[in-house]
């Protein structure tokens, strides 16, 4: 009899249910070499059932999601489909804030076998998380912006209770990851030197970060920390910012290691977890079977050793650690190279190359 986690299931618009249909095939296969079983509830929200049905994100999709032991989410927009205030639909944040999902967590490494951008050859050895506050910061102000005659202005909201937590959870990442080898050291991005709410931020991570003395942690500022993470990204091991920086942190630090379909994310919270490719839907290439589907995998590998740990179930690490193996595998044989990378497998060489290394 296996043991079964229900897994909530948005795909959402242009690429998102290519990536997603051989993601949750591979899951599968995973999860049942470990004796587990995922359950698959497929639920509608997005761009395109906006435009089907008048919602973005409908009541009982979040209350499946509350349900569910997880959630698998794979890309939602779509560019000429805006609300009434002219932005963009994206369900995305608001899940974040309905289910209070804080911690961002954006890992990225370099994947033998695969070209990278940076030519020094210590960039091989780049495995850094960036973790990005969710559901404050400079994106509080989304929906409450405002505009007059003379100008618009949006406010950047740091409290002491979403700073706490989320730096605890960067401090405590990092100690799991010393334990596992890596440096522990956790770097505090901020712009400490020119917004009262950052210096207030910084103090918050100084005095969090005195409980840990056996970690290292240092400051920076975004700044400099643009121009550090392209010269020496490999000096990194845990990062943590604020929700505006994060946002644009991520897509730098996705590209070190290649692009978009190479970096998986999962957005966390003490009740729920929510993971998807750091990637939006694409649509340039939605549609025509190419898109990389390697950040969905890894981000649905993510979710098992999320639930693993959640759930005491170290037969979950096990299919965890497979996936990711096998991925880290068929790269590294040269078997397939996705798009990005100058090759020409589609989503569907890729995923059938990892099912077969599986
Ligand atoms: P968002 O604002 O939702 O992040 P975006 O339009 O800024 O979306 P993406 O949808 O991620 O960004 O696309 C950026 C570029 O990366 C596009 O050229 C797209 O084709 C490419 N891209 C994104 N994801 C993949 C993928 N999985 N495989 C191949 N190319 C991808």
């Amino acid at each position: 009899m296996f043991t079964t986690y229900s897994i909530a299931v948005l795909s959402g618009d242009g690429i998102g249910p290519e990536v997603m249909a051989v993601a949750k095939e591979l899951t599968q296969v995973a999860a049942e070499r470990a004796g587990r079983r995922m359950q698959y509830q497929d639920l509608p929200a997005g761009a395109q059932h906006y435009l089907d049905s008048g919602e973005s994100l409908p009541e009982t999709t979040l209350q499946a999601c509350r349900d569910a032991d997880a959630i698998l989410f794979g890309a939602m927009g779509l560019p000429h489909v805006r609300g009434q205030d002219g932005t963009e639909i994206i369900p995305q944040l608001d899940i974040r804030f309905a289910l209070d999902l804080y911690a961002g967590v954006r890992p990225v490494r370099t994947w033998p076998g695969l070209p990278i951008p940076l030519a020094d050859p210590r960039a091989q050895h780049i495995d850094l998380v960036l973790v990005r506050e969710n559901t404050e910061g400079l994106f509080w102000a989304r929906g409450r912006g405002t505009v007059d005659a003379d100008g618009a202005s949006d406010t950047m909201r740091i409290t002491r209770k979403g700073t706490t937590r989320i730096v605890d959870f960067a401090l405590q990442l990092a100690a799991q990851r010393k334990e596992q080898g890596r440096p522990g050291h956790v770097t505090n991005v901020d712009k400490a030197n020119v917004f009262r709410s950052m210096a207030y931020w910084r103090d918050i991570f100084t005095e969090r970060a005195s409980h840990w003395p056996q970690l290292q942690t240092s400051h920076a500022y975004v700044d400099a920390m643009a121009l550090n993470l392209v010269l020496k990204p490999w000096q990194y091991d845990v990062l943590v910012t604020e929700n505006m920086f994060g946002d644009i942190l991520s897509d730098l630090i996705a590209a070190l290691v290649g692009g978009m379909g190479m970096a998986p994310s999962g957005d966390i919270g003490d009740q729920h977890g929510l993971f998807q490719p750091a990637h939006g839907t694409a649509p340039d290439i939605a549609g025509q079977g190419i898109a990389n589907p390697t950040a969905m995998i890894l981000s649905a590998a993510m979710m098992l050793q999320w639930l693993a740990h959640r759930n005491q179930d170290l037969a979950l690490t096990d299919a965890a650690n497979a996936l990711e193996r096998a991925v880290r595998q068929v790269f590294e044989s040269g078997k397939v190279r996705p798009r990005e990378f100058g090759g020409n497998s589609g989503t569907r060489d890729i995923a059938q190359a990892i099912l077969e290394q599986l």
